[in-house]
């Protein structure tokens, strides 16, 4: 049977996987993408929200300017492609829940660095069918939300026109890894795979030794028609707005869990927070559960396994894969085509104590030896 042939396979088409595919194809790189279709992925139980300020201390996240500047121009040009809007500026609202946390506020306003980014603090009226009267909240300024679902339609939509999309599950035990040869099933792949797998990593015979945190989230979407809420808030739980009547309610981080399954006790929890604060009559659309591929350290890793650089790991987003997958798409995508060095806070270097050597190079076992 003749050969397929392509320059890099991806595997998984979620938020990395997908973010790679359109970086690789804007560069006029030759491409598949295999995704299994019956493997949720952590994508599909995101809100997509962007916030720059973050933790209980309402810091900056990680290189937060860098990642703006990537996630803006990315979409600026797949919505200039598609003349669709993805990606919008909501208000964001997050609860100061103590005096410390107001002072840590404060002093963060008056800070020149975070200018851009912290705004007023606001008591009442704002939120009117919801009871959080008595709360006092900051407004982040630079704060976004995708349209996560739309998005990973319209991709892989796009992707499968372009015949580059296959509905399959990659195993390792289907390759055929000599020194000479890469080869998936009927695919012949010159140059090199990259795996975008999420959590689903920790079963890779080649990067199944990074040091992952798995971290299950649950959400519930509701439907209120009575709320009218613009604004995305935080308050213990997170209301975030997804057009319509609709709102999207979560989340829980529970750490360790690779399990797929909704926690029956978390939507417990959550249906009682939302009837305490919300003021209108609400129903409960679906409950989605997905496990954050979070690291060791909370980066994101990206780049070739120390032992063979045809193999390539894009994976680490962990809660911040929107804010995260264009702008690591691109630094991933600049060492494929350019060779620019991948930085070592986001590198598979960094986690060499924990390398385990890769599976003898095989004729289709896949297997660890
Ligand atoms: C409840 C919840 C809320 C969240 N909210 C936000 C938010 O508001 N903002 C934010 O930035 N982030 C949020 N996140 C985090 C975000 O969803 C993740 O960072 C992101 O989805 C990770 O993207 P990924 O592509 O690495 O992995 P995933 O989204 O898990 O995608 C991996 C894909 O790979 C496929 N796959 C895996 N193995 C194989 C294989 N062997 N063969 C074929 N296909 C394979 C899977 O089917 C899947 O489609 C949230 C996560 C959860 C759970």
């Amino acid at each position: 049977m003749a050969c397929e042939k392509t320059d890099f396979l991806i595997v998984g088409g979620g938020l990395a996987g997908l973010s790679l595919a359109v970086e690789l194809e804007s560069r006029a790189v030759e491409f598949r993408i295999v995704d299994a279709p019956d493997w949720p992925g952590a994508c599909q139980a995101c809100a997509g929200v962007v916030n720059p300020v973050t933790g209980m201390r309402h810091v900056l996240s990680w290189k937060s300017e860098q990642l703006l500047e990537a996630l803006l121009t990315f979409f600026k040009r797949w919505e200039g492609r598609t003349g669709k809007q993805y990606l919008r500026s909501v208000p964001l609202f997050t609860s100061l829940q103590s005096v410390f946390d107001e002072n840590q506020w404060m002093l963060r306003s008056g800070d020149p660095v975070y200018q851009d980014y912290i705004g007023r603090t606001v008591r009442t009226g704002l939120f009117e069918n919801c009871s959080m009267e008595d709360q006092r909240f900051g407004q982040v300024h630079r704060a976004f939300r995708l349209d996560v679902s739309t998005w990973l339609k319209d991709v892989r939509e796009w992707l499968r026109l372009q015949s580059r999309w296959v509905d399959d599950k990659f195993s390792a035990d289907e390759l055929i890894c000599t020194p000479n040869t890469l080869q998936w099933k009927d695919m012949r792949i010159e140059k090199g795979i990259a795996f975008a797998e999420g959590i689903r990593v920790l079963e890779n015979p080649y990067f199944g030794w990074l040091p992952m945190n798995p971290l299950k989230g649950d959400a519930l979407v509701i439907s209120c028609p009575g709320l009218h809420l613009q604004a995305m808030i935080k308050s213990g739980h997170a209301l975030v707005p997804l057009g319509g009547e609709q709102y999207w309610c979560g989340s829980s981080f529970v750490l360790g869990d690779r399990s797929q399954h909704p926690d029956p006790e978390f939507m417990m929890k959550i249906d009682a927070w939302l009837k305490e604060h919300l003021k209108s009559p609400f129903e409960i659309l679906e409950q989605k559960t997905g496990v954050r591929p979070a690291s060791r350290d909370r980066r994101p890793v990206l780049g070739p396994h120390p032992g063979d650089s045809r193999l390539l790991v894009f994976n680490g987003l962990g809660t911040k894969g929107v804010s995260l997958a264009p702008y690591c798409a691109r630094t991933l995508a600049d060492f494929l085509t350019t060779g620019t060095p991948i930085p070592h806070s986001m590198s598979v270097g960094r986690f060499d104590r924990w390398i385990v050597p890769l599976p003898h190079q095989n004729q289709g076992t896949g297997k660890l030896s």
